[in-house]
């Protein structure tokens, strides 16, 4: 099979076959770009490897390609850049590589197409296609990647073990390729993983963050946290989450096990949306029940505020992963805290103010909640999974009223602590937030309209406990009274 016509479709490879063969220089597409032309996944970012220099053939094709043309050379790792409009292409000298045991920093050597397919981490990722006229279009396949890709399986060029041992980091990408895929990790891959686990220690958080993010971003992400709990990847990177499995029992009565709980909830959230946070909610949302696990011999099982806990443990978490921790850290341990509020207010009883209050802490993040909320129904019943499903739309409905009635969401009290001081000509003081506070509780509870004047004259009226009195703005004197 020869590939010209479908490098043709893109202009940029007649470019580099020009340019190659101007310099007298060997050169392939090759890796990611290549196995996604195979997947029919067309792919915008190029990888180019060139027998000779990189760099060299970085710098002519971005002459080649004119004004308008980027070019970042990286000495230190003899790899370089070029970028014009929507043109990603990355240079790369074909290299040897070999390793020291305590870093993923290879030592490299100038090497041939076939050595720098040896060093790529899996035989579906070190396919290459010649972009010189002589062979343009041919597949060079040494480890049979095609035939991987056609049977859906993940395997090491080399022995495994030496991959993973050279680069950890591929364990991770393994199980991203797998996840993203729907692959299968081939056993002696698989088994190779487990016996190299230890090896993670060796790459950085921000790396294996990165990896992470990716399995969370694809369409499957808790195939990709099974897949690394099975090969020992879970309990190294996210050890509260390994924690969560396993049942235990107490008079025969068993809870259910919260790992395969979290996996179906990561999995219901992941069908509804992208939105990575909201996963990561999902698969946080129980990370405080094998703290709060507890025997009642009325209740059973109980996970006193396991939420609450669970909540204080994603600080330390994200800080050890690397994951952000501005909104993103906020949003997730908001969700995480209030995973449990929407269940309590499935009630005919319920009042609005109940209900204000959800809308008051959740903000614009109430239908991030309400899905994993909903997502976080996994009972065998089918009876019950129906009527909390039912109850929930209730839910929503109610949620949706009272927000157009009262615009709780995004509420900004329609009296703020500098007005307050104001009326009172008082100094910043913890009178000022008492008299806020009574005003949000009041809008909140439904005793006064989320409106200015109302919440000013509720203002005046709490004020007197505090034998507080406006000032007197008609005249110039002013009083402060106590
Ligand atoms: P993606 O679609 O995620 O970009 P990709 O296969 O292009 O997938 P990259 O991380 O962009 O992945 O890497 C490009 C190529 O470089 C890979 O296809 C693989 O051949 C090689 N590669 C990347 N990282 C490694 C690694 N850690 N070890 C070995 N080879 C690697
Ligand atoms: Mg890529």
């Amino acid at each position: 099979m020869n590939y010209s016509d479908n490098l043709n479709a893109n202009k940029v490879f007649p470019v580099l076959s020009k340019t190659a063969d101007q310099l007298g220089l060997e050169c392939y597409v090759v890796g990611g770009w290549v196995r996604d032309l195979l997947l029919g996944r067309p792919s915008e970012d190029i990888d180019v490897v060139v027998v000779g220099s990189g760099i060299a053939m970085a710098e002519a094709f971005a002459k080649e390609l004119g004004s308008g043309a980027y070019l970042a050379v990286f000495k230190n790792f003899g790899t370089a850049q070029v970028r014009k409009g929507k043109i990603d292409v990355e240079f790369v000298g074909a290299r040897k590589e070999s390793y020291h045991r305590e870093s993923r920093k290879p030592i490299v050597e100038n090497g041939t197409l076939a050595d720098d397919q040896c060093r790529r981490d899996f035989s579906i990722n070190a396919m290459a296609i010649c972009l010189n006229a002589s062979r343009y279009g041919e597949l060079v396949d040494p480890f049979n990647g095609v035939e991987d890709l056609a049977n859906g399986i993940i395997r090491t060029p080399l022995d495994p073990d030496i991959t993973f041992s050279d680069d950890p980091l591929r364990m991770m990408r393994a199980v991203r390729f797998a996840t993203r895929l729907g692959f299968t990790i081939l056993s002696d891959t698989y088994e190779a993983i487990r016996r190299n686990v230890e090896r993670m220690d060796i790459v950085s958080s921000e790396r294996t963050a990165e990896e992470l993010n990716k399995i969370m971003r694809t369409s499957n992400p808790s195939r990709g946290i099974m897949l690394m709990d099975g090969c020992g990847l879970l309990a190294k990177v996210l050890p509260e989450i390994d924690a969560l499995k396993g049942v235990e029992k107490h008079n025969e009565r068993a809870h259910k096990d919260i790992f395969t709980h979290t996996m179906r909830v990561l999995e219901g959230v992941a069908n509804r949306s992208d939105d990575i946070w909201l996963r990561y909610a999902a698969l946080f949302h129980d990370v405080g029940k094998p703290k709060t696990k507890q025997w009642d011999d009325n209740h059973g099982w109980i996970f006193y505020n396991h939420n609450f806990v669970g909540m204080k443990m994603l600080t330390p978490i994200f800080r050890r992963l690397h994951l952000p921790l501005g909104e993103e850290l906020k949003l997730v341990k908001k969700l995480v805290e209030l995973h449990m509020r929407p269940i309590n207010l499935c009630d005919e009883g319920v009042t609005d103010s109940a209900i204000r209050r959800l809308l008051f802490d959740a903000g614009d993040d109430i239908d991030k909640l309400m899905i994993l909320c909903e997502s976080d129904i996994t009972s065998a019943n089918r009876e019950k999974v129906e009527r909390f499903a039912n109850n929930y739309q209730l839910l929503r409905i109610k949620l949706k009223e009272i927000e157009e009635k009262d615009r709780i969401r995004n509420f900004q009290p329609p009296v703020d602590g500098l007005e307050i001081m104001q009326m009172f000509n008082i100094p910043p003081c913890a009178v000022v937030g008492e008299l806020k506070n009574a005003v949000k509780d009041a809008i909140l509870d439904g005793i006064i309209p989320n409106e200015h004047d109302a919440a000013r004259n509720f203002v005046i009226a709490n004020a007197a406990k505090y034998n507080l009195k406006p000032v007197d703005v008609s005249s110039d004197r002013i009083h402060i009274e106590k």
